[in-house]
């Protein structure tokens, strides 16, 4: 696909964040246009930081393109999987690459739920279920981006209203989600979202990491701080029980490598052809509370994710296969890189005892997410 770079609007905005050394910008915004062959006008945002780190994100999909982030050497490297032209991901094959996903990310069982009464059936896009939205969720959807200035610094937030009845869910929703980088490595992703109808909705941010820039996931060391697990059925939906992790190849209360227990013959890691399960996070209270660690040990990377959700999707890339070719020529074969979205647990509008994901008028969905990338 034929991409051209329009033009470079807007010059660097250097707004201060945080603690800023006199004369020298603590987070650096800018934006350029591109527009794919068929003339669809693509806005890409550029947001830099002092410590070297550079995110970029893209009206379509609200996806972020690159993260990059040095090692311990200082070398950087793009810790997310995704295409080097954005307009590449217009094609429709991506698997939401850096995608804000929804209006219910993961899935409902068997296609359809009740709300006060009503059935309101659904896309069945992955076997008999419902994932990640439907047809054309909102990772397949233009947003509009917008330059935020506050006091953490310069943010872009992407706006849209989904039309009630689109992908069959009830209710016009207004949503609002910024992207912040801070002086400190953080990535802050905030969501907000009101209706005009009751519904049911479940926003993740679903990049796939891979700390070393290259290769497969399984040497990264993961901890989650959860007890519990949603266990599934060989659909992936899940039972409604919340088991122990104890004795379990789910038990991430310690650093653990991602490849020691991956083969195992437990059958729930059969049913996710290895992990692709939701956790229940052990929270400390209301507000943000830490969800996982990453670390790969050659490089150095380390990733933390804090969540005001009591969820957390670890998907271990089991589905990538080789099919696809990413940046800089390289093939994502099987467990390239791994998601950790943090979430609402899947299939909860079938669920009663699950934490609630309707959203009434008068009502202000609101979340927030903090991926902090460092090194040791
Ligand atoms: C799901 C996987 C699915 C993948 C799509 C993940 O969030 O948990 O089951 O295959 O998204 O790429």
């Amino acid at each position: 696909m034929r991409t051209l770079l329009l033009a470079a609007l807007g010059a660097a905005l250097a707004l201060p964040a945080g603690r800023q050394t006199p004369g020298k910008p603590a987070v650096n915004l800018t934006q350029t246009s591109v527009v794919d062959a068929d003339g669809k006008r693509i806005d890409v945002y550029t947001l830099t930081n002092a410590a070297g780190m550079e995110v970029r994100a893209m009206t379509y999909g609200a996806i972020i393109l690159s993260w990059k982030v040095p090692d311990r050497a200082g070398r950087l490297a793009d810790i997310v999987l995704g295409f080097d032209d954005p307009a590449r991901y217009l094609k429709g094959d991506s698997p939401y690459f850096g995608a804000i996903v929804g209006r219910y990310g993961n899935r409902i069982g068997a296609a359809r739920f009740t709300l006060d009464g009503k059935t309101y059936p659904l896309a069945a896009n992955d076997g008999v279920n419902h994932l990640h939205g439907g047809t054309r969720g909102f990772d397949k959807v233009m947003w509009n981006g917008e330059i935020v200035k506050d006091s953490r610094g310069p943010s872009v937030a992407f706006t849209r209203t989904s039309p009630d009845g689109e992908e069959g869910y009830p209710g016009a929703l207004t949503m609002r989600v910024t992207y912040t980088l801070t002086a400190r490595n953080e990535l802050i992703v905030d969501y907000q979202a009101t209706t005009d109808k009751p519904t049911v909705l479940n926003l993740t941010q679903h990049s796939y990491f891979n700390l070393a820039g290259e290769g497969d996931i399984l040497d990264h060391e993961l901890r989650l701080n959860a007890d519990r697990y949603t266990p599934v059925d060989k659909t992936l939906i899940p039972t409604g029980e919340l088991a122990t992790v104890d004795g379990t190849p789910f038990d991430f209360r310690k650093p653990t490598r991602i490849g020691a227990r991956i083969g195992s013959e437990h059958p729930q890691m059969q049913f996710g052809r290895g992990y692709d399960h939701n956790w229940v996070l052990a929270r400390s209270g209301g507000g943000l509370s830490l969800a996982a660690e990453l670390y790969d040990p050659r490089s150095g990377r380390t990733l933390t994710v804090s969540t005001t959700e009591p969820g957390l999707q670890f998907y271990s890339g089991n589905f990538l296969d080789g099919t696809l070719t990413g940046k800089g020529g390289q093939v994502y074969k099987h467990r390239s890189g791994l998601c950790l979205e943090t979430q609402r647990f899947p299939d909860s509008p079938n669920k009663p005892n699950f934490p609630t994901t309707v959203l009434r008028p008068g009502e202000t969905y609101r979340t927030q997410t903090i991926f902090a990338a460092g090194r040791r």
